[in-house]
């Protein structure tokens, strides 16, 4: 049911992005995206990292496992899964 729907989204945290410095794609999208910085940099509970061309996808609400991305620099289709450690990962659709 729709309400059931609406229950879970409200229950995201959700978060304003703002522009990082990535600049790869047009200046609209550019807050959805940054630079993955290697060892060290954490993830946000709204970032996943692209396993294609490793950046990092961002999204206005929390990420779930089930839930899509799309990477515009490498124009790839995710979903997102958690990983064995119990992170989040996201996996290429075909
Ligand atoms: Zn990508």
């Amino acid at each position: 049911m729709s309400d059931a729907r609406d229950a879970v989204a409200k229950n995201r945290h959700t978060y304003e992005l703002e522009e990082t410095g990535f600049n790869e794609v047009p200046k609209k999208w550019r807050k959805f995206y940054r630079y993955w910085e290697g060892v060290g940099d954490v993830l946000a509970p709204n970032e996943v990292v692209c396993p294609v061309c490793k950046v990092v996808i961002r999204s206005k609400r929390e990420l779930r496992p089930g839930d899509k991305v799309y990477c515009m620099p490498c124009m790839s289709r995710m979903v997102v899964v958690k990983a064995a450690d119990g992170s989040l990962e996201a996996e290429v659709i075909f």
